[in-house]
């Protein structure tokens, strides 16, 4: 893929602001399209064009990317009205790094091949400041020689771009790592309760494992977060229930994930929209 290659860009939520300005700082064209008008003024205002709707932006643009939701939004940006194969057009590559199921990329890829289009997909791992930073972990499944081309452009938003298999396969690998993070959310939770419990300062504790074996990112973040009492969303709670109810789908059906799936979608009804750490308010 060239420098000169023009891009659309299709979701701009907590991440697609930060990645797709990440392409523009790299020097690419972009034009971007959002079901919400206000969230596309700033990216105006970053230097990219505004199409009105998911047809008009693929006649303009080679490869487009979307970072949307979920399944239900991405039948939208497809199938929908001005949707992206209303448009007819060939020769195009259609990457896919939201977090779906694999189901849905396999229904996508055929519609995609079947008008002489090419579809990955390609979801993430890391959140807001990752994005910011184009340190994204990129996990991508489709033809080998698809994602060979689009890999330049996937290393200016991630540290790493990693083909994983055919069709579905990156969305796979994506909700393996979720069902991790969790793991990792919950448990995180789950310590600090027992610790306040016996009278230990979350502070001290949160000292303790960060200069820990146990140490990671995710502690680091979320443990601020936890004592700053700062449940804003990073990553929306609502989405880590979501992802857990895709990996069940698709036969996730071990003990902690049968467990972390029960917390997730209880707290989801109460705490959705804030972040995925504010599973700590559902433990307590
Ligand atoms: P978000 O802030 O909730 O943004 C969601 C985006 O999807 C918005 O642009 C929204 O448009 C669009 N959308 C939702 N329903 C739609 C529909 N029916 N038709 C068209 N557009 C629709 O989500 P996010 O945090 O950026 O996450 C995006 C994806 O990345 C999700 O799959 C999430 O699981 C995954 N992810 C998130 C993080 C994170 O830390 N946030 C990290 C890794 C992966 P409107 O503005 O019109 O609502």
């Amino acid at each position: 893929m060239m420098s000169n290659t023009k891009i659309g860009w299709i979701g701009l939520g907590k991440m697609g602001v930060p990645m797709s300005r990440q392409l523009i700082k790299s020097g690419f064209s972009i034009t971007v399209f959002n079901r919400s008008k206000d969230k596309k003024k700033d990216l105006k205002e970053s230097g990219a064009e505004i199409a009105s709707t998911p047809a008009e932006l693929i006649g303009l643009t080679d490869l487009i990317i979307i970072m949307v939701s979920d399944d239900k939004a991405i039948h939208a940006v497809f199938n929908g009205d001005q949707g992206l194969l209303s448009a007819g057009t060939s020769g195009k590559i259609i990457i896919n790094m939201s977090t779906v199921s694999p189901a849905i990329s396999k229904e996508m890829a055929a519609l995609c091949k079947s008008q002489g289009n090419n579809y990955l997909d390609a979801p993430v791992s890391g959140s807001v400041k990752q994005a910011e930073e184009g340190q994204l972990v990129i996990m991508a499944g489709g033809e080998d020689e698809i994602f060979e081309t689009a890999k330049p452009i996937l290393e200016k938003l991630g540290k790493l771009a990693l083909r994983v298999g055919d069709t579905g396969a990156g969305n796979t690998a994506k909700l393996a790592v979720n069902t991790l993070l969790a793991f990792h959310a919950q448990g995180l939770a789950e310590a600090i309760c027992f610790a306040n419990k016996n009278g230990i300062a979350t502070e001290d504790l949160m000292t303790i494992i960060n200069n820990s074996a146990l140490g990671n990112v995710f502690g680091k973040i979320k443990g601020e977060a936890i004592i700053h009492d700062n449940y804003q969303a990073a990553f929306a709670l609502k989405h880590i229930a979501k992802d857990l109810r895709l990996a069940k789908a698709e036969g996730l059906d071990t003990p902690l994930a049968e467990t972390v799936y029960k917390t997730f979608q209880e707290a989801e009804t109460v705490f959705g929209e804030e972040d995925i750490i504010a599973v700590i308010k559902q433990i307590k």
